[in-house]
Parts: C-alpha cells; structure tokens; sequence
C-alpha cells in the first residue's frame, strides 16, 4: 500500500485556549525540508513519536529536555487524515496544542487551506499476526487487514453502544467529533486541574438531554479521532486494522508501544532548522 506523503505549501498559525492548562497557546505550522513531525519549543525540537510521550492523563503529551506539548492528538489525527507527515510545529506561547472547538476540523481546514506538497510516500507498517492488549477490561486487537481501518466500539452514558470505523478517508464527521465529558464529571476533573480551558464551545456534555451533541455517535467519532491521534505517533501509516474497545490514551500508548518494538519502527531524524 503506496500512500502520498505531504508536507504544507505555506505556514499557518493557530491562537486560542489550552483546554487542560487554561491558558492561551499560539502554534505555527511550517513546511520542512526533512521528514517527518516535529514539535518545537524554545530552541528543541520535540519529535511527534511514541518514545517521547510523557503523558496520557486525558490528553497525550510530549515532551524533551523539560519543554512539554500537551493535548497533541486533534492536531497530529488533522495532519494524519490530510496524508501529511512532515511538518514543523513551533510552539510559540503556552505548553499546549489550542483545543480551539474540541475537534480535529479547523486543524484539517487551514492545512487544506495552507496547500500541501508531496514528499514521497509514508512509511508503511504492515501487520503480520494478531494480537490482543488487555490492560483492565478494556482492549485493542491487532489484525493483518488488507487496507488500512481503525475501529472504535464503546457504550457511552445516556447515549449507549456505538461503533464507527475509519479506512483511510477524509470523513467530516470523524474531523468535527468534539471532545466531551460526562456532566457529574465535571468538578472533579477541574479540582484535578484539568479541563480548565473547557466551554460548552469546545466539549460535549454528556447529559441526559443530549442538547449538545451534534450527531448521535459524535462522542464514539471523537475516541476513534483520539485513537488515529495517538498511533499516528508511529510516524507510519498502518496497513491492518486496529479495532479498540473502549480504549483511551492509556490503552492508545499500550499499543503503540507493542507495535513499536513488535516492528522496529524508529523517528525520523530532527531536521536541522525551522
Ligand atoms: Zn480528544
């Protein structure tokens, strides 16, 4: 499976809130003449790549030599469902990607906006053998497929079992799928220090009115953006098919590691400038 690789024609630059830290983060994506994505904060160059995770707390986050990214994952499932895999993210205020709605949709519309130049193809991971990661009763499988697809299945309150599937295709209702969170939840994760940044603009509140959802099966669209997000983080494009069960970042970075070491796959090399 050959797939064009792309890089942006032109910068583009995001403002707005963090939706865990609060505050207000400014990001500019450039073209690169290397491969591969990298993140860039204060001189360092942060590769978007599995080793460096340092958290997957309702987020996923990177982070080297003390400079942190956090909520990566609508913008890194942007650049993956565009076909581009080399880019240059500099950070320029704030420790976080902006939230900006909660979704994946403004990212992908200002890089199809920006125009995209072809680099060469991805990198392939072809998987060969089936395998299960069952960490606490949620799981992932692992399955050769012949194609690329990725699968979330979950019950969610008030609006029960859904599952949805990616192939490999620009989907809106995939890219739009806001972030959400369960109404009860609410006081205690912003106790916990998170969700400080969240509005009804940018999250989806799971009540029993259901006022906020667009779709009913936004919130089950939104963990399968989360999990291309987060397995994009291999720097590949996966032929097979990756089906989670209720699974989150936690679960995500679970698989990203066995797939990681089960195949070798290793980041590209820094490029030497912005
Ligand atoms: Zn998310």
């Amino acid at each position: 499976m050959k797939r064009v690789a792309k890089t942006l024609k032109n910068k583009v630059s995001f403002e707005g809130v963090g939706i865990h830290t609060g505050e207000v983060a400014k990001i500019t994506l450039h073209p690169t003449e290397g491969r591969g994505i990298f993140f860039y904060k204060e001189g360092v160059f942060i590769p978007a790549f599995h080793d460096y995770v340092v958290g997957t707390t309702l987020g996923t986050d990177l982070g080297v030599e003390g400079k942190i990214v956090k909520t990566v994952e609508h913008l890194m499932a942007a650049f993956y469902i565009a076909g581009v895999d080399s880019a240059v993210v500099e950070v320029e205020r704030g420790n976080e990607i902006p939230i900006l709605d909660g979704s994946a949709l403004l990212f992908f519309e200002a890089i199809e906006e920006a125009g995209t130049v072809e680099v060469g193809y991805w990198r392939t991971l072809k998987i060969k053998y089936y395998r299960k990661i069952v960490p606490n009763g949620i799981f992932t499988e692992i399955k050769p497929f012949d194609g690329e697809k990725f699968v979330f299945e979950g019950e969610f309150p008030f609006v029960g079992r859904k599952r949805v599937e990616y192939l490999g295709k620009v989907d809106k209702k995939l890219l739009a799928a806001r972030t959400f969170c369960r109404l009860e939840d609410v006081e205690s994760l912003r106790r916990a220090g998170f969700g400080q940044g969240g509005t009804y603009i940018n999250t989806m509140v799971l009540d029993e009115n259901l006022e906020s959802l667009v779709y009913s099966d936004e919130p089950a669209y939104h963990k399968l953006l989360d999990l291309i997000g987060d397995l994009s983080l291999l720097g590949v494009r996966i032929e097979g098919e990756i089906y989670s069960f209720r699974g989150g970042h936690f679960l995500n970075h679970k698989v990203r590691e066995y797939l990681k070491n089960q195949y070798g796959i290793k980041p590209f090399p820094a490029p030497r400038r912005v």
